[in-house]
């Protein structure tokens, strides 16, 4: 990978394996959200999607994530100002943004560990979907969203 390759070229110069380490793994993307037909605001679940592994916050079937998981939405960066849905600290986002990324995203202090240990990632609160009824679903909304927020 090129040296901070993210602070040297758009997201569409990026080869795919730039791309890739670009996730700081958080798993925040990988949450069940509820969307409001009116408003357009998004309620975000506690509840992660059934594929996730929630102590590495890593999607446990990448290659055939799509096949498995419809509505999996999958980042490219022709779509990236489709995704402002993505969480504010999401290193896509903050690209695209023009925003540095943050202290502790891997690339920038090296440990993969710390994203979990500063409360950015979901392995802390996150249950499984494979785990939630679909008639509890609703008790498990941890925040309302507007769509632009
Ligand atoms: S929210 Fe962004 S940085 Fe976090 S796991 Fe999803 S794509 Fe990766
Ligand atoms: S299929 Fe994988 S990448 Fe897609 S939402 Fe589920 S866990 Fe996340």
């Amino acid at each position: 990978m090129r040296e901070r390759f993210w602070e040297r070229f758009d997201l569409e110069e990026l080869t795919t394996e730039e791309w890739e380490a670009l996730c700081d793994g958080c798993g925040q993307c990988c949450l069940l959200k509820f969307q409001d037909d009116d408003s357009g605001d998004l309620a975000v679940l506690g509840v992660a999607c059934e594929l996730l592994d929630i102590g590495s916050c890593r999607c446990s079937d990448y290659p055939n994530r799509q096949a498995r998981v419809p509505d999996c939405a999958q980042l490219t960066p022709q779509r990236i100002e489709e995704f402002r849905w993505l969480p504010k600290s999401c290193a896509y986002r903050r690209v695209a943004e023009g925003r540095r990324l943050a202290g502790w995203h891997p690339l920038i202090c090296g440990d993969s560990e710390r994203v979990h240990r500063k409360g950015i990632s979901v392995r802390s609160f996150a249950v499984s979907r494979r785990d939630v009824p679909e008639e509890e679903l609703e008790d498990y909304i941890i925040a309302i969203l507007p769509i632009d927020g």
